[in-house]
């Protein structure tokens, strides 16, 4: 009887690093850690890019296409536990994808 237990045996699930659920890979948006020089001081800051057709290398979040899971990941700070960052990782650019296709407003595409 131990057959077919979905949690056990879909070594495939990712969490959504904003509402923290796990789902398989296709529901959900991979982000990959992007850096940018900062010229103001001398670190690095990162950046949260949105990698919808997931090629970019490099170590991948994963999250819902949906504005309140990219705003739960910036309030829980979930992209610095994702990518193992210290630092703030900018999600301007991963915002505003975010809300031209974000999924919260189903049927308009395919
Ligand atoms: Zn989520």
């Amino acid at each position: 009887m131990s057959d077919r237990s979905p949690d056990l045996l879909t070594p495939s699930l990712r969490t959504c690093v904003g509402c923290r659920r796990t789902e398989r890979p296709e529901v959900l948006l991979r982000v990959v850690l992007g850096t940018q020089a900062d010229p103001d001081s001398d670190r690095e800051t990162y950046e949260a890019v949105p990698d919808p057709r997931r090629r970019l290398p490099g170590r991948g979040a994963w999250i819902h296409r949906t504005v309140r899971c990219v705003g739960d990941a910036e309030r829980r700070q979930g992209f610095r536990r994702g990518f193992r960052v210290r630092g703030q990782v900018d999600t301007h650019r991963l915002q505003l994808f975010v809300a031209e296709t974000t999924d919260e407003r189903a049927g308009d595409r395919s």
